[in-house]
């Protein structure tokens, strides 16, 4: 089905529909690049006496491909915003119903000619169909179950330790190189775990930094391990059948250059994080930088949330009364006094009367 990506397209799609436009409808529908729209035209063909209603699907309204920013806090899916403002120039136009059941991404909902089938969200009010799991409530839809799990975290303060960032830093400028959820999963864990378990400290954030001396010492194991591989580098060979799934990409290391294939080659996978992680090290011991592993603990739901908040809602900068009313009916005012002024503690915001701003250590634990 082909993309439809200006009001234009659609608009010629409905007129070329032939028969009398009367509902357009927009349903969810996700593969494994995403989720997109389905677009599809009702139309009534013939006289008054013998009306018949048919079907068409107009095409696919998509931003597929995207690495979505998932921040918790800001909407994510602008083909929604879009889809909303040519339905609605599309019902203008020609008098048709335009029929989105859902803003946010769900294949739940019922079709134009099912709709009668359906309940209401008893949370978000949206069309839906009753689920079918025995583990999932019966009476709101999916996206609302996971925001009433996620309101739950923040309202017991359920722990929020999971996950491991990695930045690249020097002086007041950091990037961030890799993330994992346990600090066993880098790449260079094997190599400088010792090191770390013996830096860590019991604080809600601790930063473990390899200076420069660890970072020699670092790239000196890497070469070993890449080269004990390198001894028994196979390039890449991939079966017909798999020529649709596997590409090839090539790295260089000490001027020679590999051929890789990027999944179903498990020598490979390790090889070329082992390259990866060593041109990391070139560029951070040539750039005088560090590396800083940040790790949390004591850090919960709340504490995240509300710094998502700040830093992706509020841009890095808000008034106390803003996060008050985010959190009303959820935290008593009081509660969000306390996780800010723990939050200030442990660095994360800087307060100043009541005006709240991120910090660079705030956003390092995002
Ligand atoms: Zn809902």
């Amino acid at each position: 089905m082909s993309a439809i990506t200006s009001f234009e397209v659609l608009d010629n799609r409905i007129s070329r529909a032939g028969g009398k436009p009367t509902v357009l409808e927009a349903l969810w529908d996700g593969d494994t690049n995403g989720w997109f729209l389905i677009v599809s035209l009702y139309t009534e063909i013939g006289t008054l006496f013998s009306k018949k209603q048919e079907v068409l699907q107009l095409g696919t309204v998509s931003f597929g491909g995207d690495i979505r920013l998932f921040t918790g806090e800001v909407p994510a899916w602008p083909e929604a915003a879009l889809m909303k403002e040519w339905g609605q120039k599309a019902s203008e136009k020609y008098g048709l119903t335009f029929y989105f059941p859902s803003e946010e991404p769900d294949d739940d909902c019922p079709d134009w000619t099912r709709r009668h089938l359906a309940i209401h969200c008893a949370d978000c009010n949206k069309l839906m169909m009753k689920p079918d799991s025995p583990y999932l409530p019966k009476d709101i839809c999916y996206p609302c179950h996971l925001k009433r799990e996620q309101n739950d975290r923040i309202i017991k303060a359920s722990p929020c330790d999971g996950g491991v960032t990695l930045y690249m830093t020097k002086d007041d400028s950091s990037r961030q190189i890799s993330y994992c959820t346990h600090f066993k999963d880098f790449t260079i864990a094997p190599f400088v775990n010792d090191f770390v378990q013996g830096q860590l400290q019991e604080s809600e954030i601790s930063i473990v930094t390899l200076g420069r001396e660890e970072l020699i010492a670092l790239k000196g194991q890497l070469e070993t391990a890449i080269e004990v591989m390198l001894q028994a580098y196979k390039p890449p060979v991939i079966e017909a059948r798999m020529k649709r799934f596997v590409s090839v990409y090539s790295m260089t290391y000490k001027d020679h250059s590999y051929d890789l294939m990027d999944r179903s080659n498990r020598e490979h996978d390790q090889l070329g994080g082992l390259l990866y992680a060593h041109e990391n090290v070139e560029v951070a011991i040539a750039g005088e930088q560090v590396y800083q592993f940040f790790f949390k603990k004591g850090i919960t739901y709340r504490d995240d949330s509300m710094l998502r908040f700040v830093n992706y809602a509020k841009e890095g900068k808000t008034e106390r009364k803003e996060i008050h009313e985010r959190y009303k009916g959820m935290l008593t005012p009081a509660e969000v006094d306390e996780t800010l002024m723990k939050l200030q503690k442990i660095g994360c915001v800087a307060v100043d009367n009541d005006e709240i701003r991120m910090t660079p250590l705030g956003q390092c634990i995002l």
